[in-house]
């Protein structure tokens, strides 16, 4: 029965027309899978007036995209995406298919996980499949992080993972690269909707965006209490840097949540992260891990932080961090 799923599939979240970035990556990852398995890769795109947005989707990856276009689908809803989705699902059977876990992305693949009577590993960082028993082996951190677990779901399909952004790497674009397009009418119709969208009201509070940053002067709990983390603070200010937090300055109360990088917090792929004081355990490294270059600066030499560093400074932070500070601000004059 397993015979008649296949394929692999991205859900391609849009929001106003504009595709969410880690559909684009995660079309990067599964375009390994699906050549690992010689299927093709396809992207499920559902929204109103999107069809343009296709083109994109083939340029990093797709050969194919499964459309629903539909005013209903104007703003996600749980209810008739699900409905749209699934009803691909049962019609052209995927084997695997992939969401960013963003809000949306982790509600709607929930909902079409339980419609489906399928499995779903949420919050996967490593994706790759068994090429002789086309499982997928969804890998992430389990039991408080301390090891992690490759999840199979060998029982039913398709085989579902959500995958926080940032953590796959899009492919570079193919300018011009085409591929099939294979639309899809769904008789849904406003009026049998069981939630309207009245109005949308947009965070416009101070955002953090650390996923989106260059530099990020991450500290920890090594630097004492909330005036020994100001260093992070000028450290952070003098390199144009973002600030960033283990989850224990957050518990602390130094920094509010939108600081926090790793697992319960953002994941980041900075050119430069900075350590300070961090003890490196893999609930944090999860989230910095990919990042360009790592420094760490911590007083334990055997602190794991260093296993992950490009450069490690074993030394006490509030000797090492005025010093940098000091020779950043020279060099800037
Ligand atoms: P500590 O572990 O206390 O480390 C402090 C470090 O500072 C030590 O290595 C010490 O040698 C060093 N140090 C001390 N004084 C100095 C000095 N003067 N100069 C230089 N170095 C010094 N953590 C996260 O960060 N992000 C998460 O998203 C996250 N999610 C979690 C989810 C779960 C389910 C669980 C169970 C835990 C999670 N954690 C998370 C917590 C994580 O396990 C660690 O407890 C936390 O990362 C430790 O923070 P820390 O490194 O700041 O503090």
């Amino acid at each position: 029965m397993f015979n008649d799923y296949r394929g692999v599939w991205v859900y391609i979240e849009q929001n106003d027309g504009v595709i969410e970035g880690v559909a684009l990556e995660l079309l990067g990852a599964g375009r390994k899978l699906a050549d690992k398995l010689e299927v093709p890769l396809s992207g499920v795109l559902l929204g109103d007036n999107v069809k343009s947005l296709c083109s994109t989707v083939f340029e990093f990856g797709a050969d194919k995209v499964y459309l629903i276009d539909n005013p209903v689908l104007k703003d996600y809803r749980t209810e008739s995406y699900m409905t749209g989705v699934n009803m691909l699902c049962e019609k052209y059977k995927p084997e695997i298919f992939l969401y960013g876990a963003t809000p949306n992305g982790k509600d709607l693949a929930s909902a079409v996980a339980t419609d489906l009577s399928t499995g779903l590993t949420a919050d996967t960082t490593m994706l790759d499949v068994e090429v002789e028993t086309r499982l997928l082996e969804a890998s992430r951190p389990a039991f408080g992080g301390n090891i992690m677990a490759t999840i199979l779901c060998k029982k039913h399909r398709p085989q579902m993972a959500t995958v926080r952004p940032k953590v796959m790497k899009a492919l570079s674009p193919e300018r011009g690269r085409i591929g099939t397009i294979i639309e899809e009418t769904i008789g849904l119709r406003e009026e049998d909707m069981r939630t309207k969208v009245l109005k949308i009201v947009k965070d416009v509070g101070k955002k953090v965006n650390l996923a989106e940053a260059h530099i990020i002067v991450a500290g920890g709990k090594g630097l004492g209490d909330e005036k020994g983390f100001q260093l992070i603070h000028e450290l952070a200010d003098v390199l144009g840097g973002t600030v960033g937090a283990s989850r224990d300055v957050v518990e602390a109360g130094w920094i509010s949540h939108d600081y926090q990088v790793g697992q319960t917090g953002e994941t980041v792929t900075p050119k430069l992260y900075f350590a300070i004081g961090i003890s490196g355990a893999i609930q944090h490294v999860v989230g910095m891990k990919n990042s360009e270059m790592i420094i760490a600066i911590n007083k334990d030499e055997n602190a794991p932080i260093f296993d992950v560093a490009t450069y490690g400074i074993v030394g006490d932070a509030f000797d090492i961090v005025p010093k940098l500070i000091e020779q950043f601000r020279n060099s800037r004059k």
